[in-house]
């Protein structure tokens, strides 16, 4: 099968012909049909995430087909817990101890075939197609998860208006919150996309939006976007970083903290949050703003994100 392998970080991703993966008992063969392009591939790809499995093949956002009965399945970042630890009993398994992600310790979906424990896996409804439905098993799903750690804000700014935010956007607004969008400074596209998806205020990510937030979720892994959301927040607001990894947080003086605002992490997801969030998704209804491009375009989609020149988000066809 052809895949894209990463065999060392800091290296392009290098097109390979790999023996087609053997399930073991509890897992399934997929045959891949589009696979999202994230953020975390990136930090990946970087050597910025510890100890991946190497080779590997990147990819977490996984719309497949079961070769053996043809149904459609999405695999999402969550491929394995261990069901035991303290974290795994008391229902959050986005903490286990040991668990294993897809595309970082377990070959992701950048690639023609992969495996996958049965388990970890999504149904997915039908009125999405396979490229559309792509963004939702990540973008979607931890933007859904930060969203509902940001807690009931009312007035809710989104740093970074890549493939997340496009999607949280909506289902925040369908709950009828107030979107505030920052982007880099000077990208007035994707502002212009900020507001079409409703946003009600657009700039850049040093500009004081015209009043103050309730809560922050940055997408963006620039750690000094934390003193500058605490900055713009409400007594009492979250700021939700929602990314794997962040650049250091430069330090700031304690007022900016103080009036119970609030500092947190996003930290993958659970299978609770992706049953919660598909479920969801069609009612917004949800819409994914794609661009497709071939598998063997990887290296270049993945430029692409690094330098932000993407609208909604990046999908991968084998
Ligand atoms: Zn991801
Ligand atoms: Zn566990």
């Amino acid at each position: 099968m052809r895949a894209m392998v990463l065999e060392a970080p800091r290296t392009p991703l290098r097109e390979a012909d790999l023996p087609e993966p053997e399930p073991r008992p509890g897992q399934l063969l997929i045959r891949v049909l589009a696979c999202g392009v994230c953020r975390t591939d990136l930090h990946v790809l970087d050597g910025e995430l510890p100890d991946p499995k190497l080779p590997l093949v990147l990819g977490h956002q996984i719309v497949g087909e079961v070769v053996e009965d043809g149904r459609r399945v999405g695999v999402p970042w969550l491929g394995w817990t261990d069901g035991e630890c303290r974290y795994c009993r008391n229902g959050r398994e986005n903490l286990c101890d040991r668990a294993l992600f897809t595309g970082y310790q377990l070959d992701g979906g950048y690639a023609e075939l992969m495996v996958v424990d049965e388990r970890y896996c999504h149904e997915l409804q039908a009125g999405y197609g396979d490229v559309e439905a792509a963004p939702l098993l990540c973008a979607g799903l931890i933007g859904y998860r930060a969203l509902r750690l940001a807690g009931n804000a009312e007035r809710l700014g989104l740093y970074g208006f890549g493939s997340s935010a496009h999607l949280v956007a909506q289902v925040a607004r369908f709950e009828g919150r107030r979107i505030f969008a920052f982007t880099r400074p000077g990208d007035e596209e994707t502002q212009a996309f900020a507001r079409e998806l409703g946003a009600e205020w657009a700039g850049a990510a040093d500009e004081a939006p015209p009043e103050e937030l309730d809560g922050a979720i940055l997408f963006a892994p620039a750690g000094e976007l934390v003193p500058a959301a605490l900055r713009v927040l409400a007594k009492g607001g979250t700021v939700v970083c929602a990314g794997i990894h962040m650049s250091d947080i430069p330090s700031f003086p304690y007022e900016l903290l103080w009036e119970e605002r609030c500092v947190r992490s996003v930290a993958n997801l659970t299978r609770q949050d992706g049953a919660e969030f598909l479920a969801l998704a069609p009612k917004v209804p949800v819409r994914t703003y794609v661009e497709s491009l071939p598998l063997a375009a990887a290296n270049d989609a993945l430029e692409r994100l690094r330098s932000g020149r993407v609208r909604g988000s990046l999908v991968l066809v084998p």
